[in-house]
């Protein structure tokens, strides 16, 4: 038997640190012979802390629990037999419909194992793919079979993975990066974090997969300050690796070397961009660049540079233990495998999904989120972040794929779900928003500078009743003229929480200056 207590950030806010401590004791006091561990994020943070007890290969997993109930779940479940039914959310042989309509991929054992401990990764597979790739399969077999898979990358853009694999591999040079985009900064986004606190090492083991592929001996995990909980994981995760010999030099007793070091982001939006974030690794300002020359061709310290996000190598371990076509069986045609998405906002069963793509957007929130809190109406949902757009409750049917998305005005993103109420007032929604990338544009072009100012300035006069209609005019211009103008993907992206407003919200907009006037 075995007690897990969802120590996530999540699970820490809710008090589930000192939960641990008092099972811990309680066990102790008991001399009963069962293991306590901590475990990352179980996805439903709405039920946090959240204690599981694992018996027999059965889980039971109680929320809320509080110190009367932690010390009952050890004295009644753990001591004598007895699982408390009444305060049980769900079991693992009768899942809640929450847990029973997802698929985990990049989740399989996130609120499943401890991520301070290498054996429970190892116990579920891990780096097990690792090992066989180096020493069976040649790099360019690796980068087919991630070609049949059909992975894209899960940090916003949808780039086949393969593809920038191959770039790099293809690229000349005896010195490569593997880099790891953990620069998660999306407000509403925490999908990065809970796979680099839960199963930290995953994401290695993904990296060593690249690393072998693209013919790189050094990695690095760009990961923002804000996060010590998941930095501290990783450390400890990179030491036991090395402790194995799975990260160093002949790693796995081949004669590949592969090494990886964190670097601490200072919490920059942009560097989320892959030229600001190579910019920033070098030291200097984190500020975009032109492309081409891709990082592929020249990027940290102008040697070719694989790039991708925390997702995107979690995903890679899976990919090679089942096999490219198991994944390629999920999502639809374009848009393959599953996808993690960070539910939040007016939802009731708010947390960290994993559904397969092409799941419509009624089914992620109503069918997984269960509706919005208080039985209010569903207003719209904010997809991708403040680069992303704003989709109505029209268009709810939208299955989740990179493609479908595109054409609400929304995008994907890197999974950041907010979900908005019959009283959101979407004109504050979208003022928010361009704020908070207003702020975070790095100034180097003039139409994403200047344009996300005078752009936030309308809609300042438009929230105080103060705008006229030719301003929404020259407030619909601006947005094109800057999504048009704009170097980098912040300044391109940034006014689609206007846009969409515009097109989905138009009256409330006219309210705004009809009804203050
Ligand atoms: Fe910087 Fe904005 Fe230009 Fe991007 S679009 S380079 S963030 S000023």
């Amino acid at each position: 038997m075995k007690i897990r207590v969802g120590l996530g950030s999540c699970g820490i806010a809710a008090g589930g640190g000192k939960l641990l401590d008092i099972i811990k004791d309680e066990v102790s006091n008991e001399k009963l012979d069962i293991s306590v561990e901590p475990t990352g994020c179980i996805g439903m943070c709405f039920y946090e802390p959240i204690v599981d007890v694992v018996d027999g290969g059965k889980t039971y997993s109680y929320g809320f629990v509080d110190e009367k109930l932690a010390r009952e779940i050890v004295d009644k479940h753990v001591k004598n037999g007895q699982p408390i039914e009444d305060k049980l959310i769900y079991t693992s042989d009768e899942p809640a419909g929450y847990v029973k309509k997802q698929v985990k991929v990049a989740l399989e054992n996130c609120g499943r194992i401890n991520p301070e401990n290498i054996d429970d990764y190892i116990e579920k597979g891990g780096y097990s793919s690792a090992e066989r790739i180096l020493k069976s399969m040649s790099p360019e077999e690796v980068i087919e079979e991630i070609k049949i898979s059909g992975l894209r990358g899960r940090g916003g853009a949808g780039f086949p993975t393969w593809f920038k694999w191959n770039a790099a591999r293809q690229s000349k040079g005896d010195t490569k990066y593997v880099v790891c985009n953990a620069d998660e900064g999306d407000p509403g986004a925490f999908m990065d974090r809970s796979v680099l606190e839960g199963d930290p090492h995953r994401v290695i083991e993904g990296m060593i997969i690249a690393g072998y592929s693209i013919g790189s001996h050094q990695g690095v995990i760009y990961c923002r300050a804000e996060y010590p909980l998941a930095i501290k994981r990783l450390e400890i995760a990179m030491k036991q690796a090395r402790e194995r010999n799975y990260l160093g030099n002949n790693i796995f007793g081949s004669s590949f070397n592969f090494d990886i070091r964190i670097k601490k982001g200072a919490g920059a939006f942009v560097c989320g961009e892959e030229t600001a974030l190579i910019a920033s690794l070098e030291g200097e300002r984190g500020m975009p660049r032109l492309k081409p020359p891709f990082p592929a061709q020249s990027g940290y310290w102008k040697k070719p540079t694989n790039i991708n996000n925390v997702e995107t190598y979690a995903n890679v371990p899976w990919i090679m233990l089942h096999g490219p076509e198991k994944f390629a069986e999920m999502g639809t045609e374009k848009s393959k495998g599953t996808k993690v998405f960070a539910l939040t906002g007016k939802i009731k069963n708010g947390g960290l999904v994993e559904v397969p793509m092409g799941m419509t957007l009624r089914e992620v929130i109503f069918g997984i989120g269960g509706g919005i809190k208080g039985d209010k109406e569903f207003k719209a949902v904010q997809l991708g972040g403040p680069s992303g757009g704003c989709v109505p409750k029209e268009l709810l049917d939208t299955p989740v794929t990179y493609e479908d998305i595109v054409k609400t005005g929304a995008i994907v993103g890197s999974g950041g779900m907010v979900v908005m109420d019959e009283t959101t007032c979407m004109v504050d929604m979208a003022r928010f928003f361009l704020d908070f990338t207003c702020k975070e544009s790095c100034g180097k072009c003039i139409y994403c500078r200047i344009g996300t100012k005078r752009m936030l300035e309308i809609l300042e006069k438009i929230t105080k009743g103060e705008a006229t209609l030719d301003d929404l005019d020259e407030l619909e211009n601006l947005a094109v003229t800057v999504k048009d103008g704009s170097m980098c993907g912040l300044g391109q992206t940034a006014p689609n929480p206007v846009l969409t407003t515009l097109r989905y919200f138009r009256d409330e907009y006219i309210a705004h200056i009809v009804d203050k006037k």
